[in-house]
């Protein structure tokens, strides 16, 4: 079954809760992989399209990258009309 409700739009996995997105930094953190897309950062995601939840985030704009996802998704929907 699908809980839609612990979806985002954004595609990103969502943590419920501040504390929850920290162990998943720390657990990434600690496999110490250097990757360019590695994780370093939390923010909450509200706003018009959010979802109220937690994300990490590799870039220090996470509202650019928001956008940028939009943007692509956007994109997508007019390449199939
Ligand atoms: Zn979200």
């Amino acid at each position: 079954m699908k809980k839609k409700d612990e979806e985002c739009q954004s595609g990103k996995i969502r943590y419920n809760d501040h504390s929850q997105a920290v162990e998943a930094l720390k657990r990434i953190k600690s496999k110490g992989e250097q990757r360019d897309k590695t994780p370093h950062r939390i923010y909450k995601c509200d706003g018009e399209n959010g979802c109220n939840g937690w994300h990490l985030t590799s870039t220090d704009y996470p509202e650019m990258d928001m956008k940028l996802v939009f943007y692509k998704k956007f994109k997508k929907l007019l390449k199939n009309k």
